[in-house]
């Protein structure tokens, strides 16, 4: 049925670990997206139709569309419950990491996991994972974790314990890592998996409408008054760019999520092969990056703002504010390598 399977000897290492653990922790990275908050609660739902217990734990809170998938409400937010979270991850018999390649990306939780003393299971989808976990599958040539997640249970022979909610949670990962399907898409597992999860009652419409439909006025105010007013196209860098400040983001009241797929926007112009979106946090600025073809935007994050992810979606940071200084290095590097 499906054709990249993970490889049996991981599969093997992940079986002996899980039969001997009983207080399963899951970790996942920092501004938890849909295939990070999608693949911790799959996760748990399936462990534990097999009796075990699990607890999920988010460096940071969830953003409120993401609330919604199912049992999100169970996971323990590590910025409001510290103390209660790194009793969790002491406590621990097995660490498993969902969804990023690096310990910096899960934040606050970093120290606490590395030295935790439970083996580590890392399971992921981004390019040069960091040697911390005892049982590694990572596979940066599937486009979600959720998608990954999906053959390691059915590796693990538990295909039948994904029930509904379960199922919703991987579809929500894998549509929202590949844009309801439009990027990373090609590959013919991930409509064979898609086809399972709907066949188990996944309800595909609705997440869609949740995930990508979904806009309270002020963040579709936000987002146009980004493009008409914020949105600078430079045609013979093929390059677009968008900032927003403190004060414009308050000006819309912003949560967590507003801007979510802001960036993608301006690929749409067709002059326009790499695009930006810089926003600012308190004392720092996130970046976001997208492109088309083999424009790596990954190698432009690592090298100038401390960060990385895939060739065509990538993000980091700098401290300061999105200002022009930083907007000339940011189309600088975009000249050299043309
Ligand atoms: P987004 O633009 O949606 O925040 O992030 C897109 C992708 O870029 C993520 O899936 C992640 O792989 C990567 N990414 C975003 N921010 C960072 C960051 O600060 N550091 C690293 N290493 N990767 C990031
Ligand atoms: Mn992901």
């Amino acid at each position: 049925m499906i054709e990249n399977t993970i490889d049996a000897k991981s599969i093997r290492a992940f079986r002996e670990l899980l039969d001997r653990s009983s207080r399963i922790v899951t970790v996942t990275h920092m501004a938890p997206d849909g295939d990070a908050v999608g693949s911790s609660l799959a996760f748990r739902a399936v462990m534990q139709r097999m009796g075990k217990d699990v607890t999920v734990i988010v460096p940071d809170m969830i953003a409120p569309l993401l609330r919604k998938v199912p049992g999100a409400k169970e996971a323990v937010d590590a910025t409001r419950y510290p103390d209660f979270a790194a009793k969790l991850i002491e406590e621990a018999d097995l660490l498993v990491c969902l969804d990023f390649n690096a310990l910096h990306r899960i934040g606050r939780l970093s120290g606490l996991v590395e030295k935790a003393k439970a083996p580590k299971v890392l399971i992921d989808h981004h390019l040069g994972p960091e040697d911390f976990a005892q049982v590694c599958i990572s596979r940066p040539q599937d486009s979600s974790t959720c998608l990954v997640l999906c053959k390691v249970i059915c590796g693990l022979g538990l295909f039948s314990e994904i029930d509904k909610p379960a199922a919703e949670c991987l579809l929500t990962g894998m549509m929202t890592d590949t844009g309801n399907f439009s990027y990373n898409c090609q590959d013919p597992d991930l409509y064979t998996i898609t086809a399972e999860l709907v066949r188990k009652g996944a309800d595909k419409e609705s997440i869609y409408r949740r995930q990508f439909e979904t806009h309270s006025e002020d963040s579709m105010r936000l987002n146009a008054y980004a493009i008409l007013e914020k949105m600078e196209v430079f045609p013979k860098f093929g390059a677009a760019l968008i900032t927003l400040s403190r004060d414009e983001l308050n000006r819309f009241k912003y949560v967590k999520g507003d801007t979510e797929g802001l960036v993608n926007r301006p690929l749409a112009i067709p002059e326009v092969v790499y695009s930006a979106f810089l926003r600012e946090e308190d004392g720092y600025v996130k970046v976001s990056m997208r492109s088309l073809g083999n424009f790596p935007v990954n190698e432009l994050c690592s090298e100038h703002f401390g960060g990385g992810g895939h060739l065509n979606a990538a993000g980091g940071e700098f401290k300061g504010t999105p200002a022009v200084g930083q907007q000339e290095t940011l189309f600088r590097s975009t000249l050299k390598r043309k």
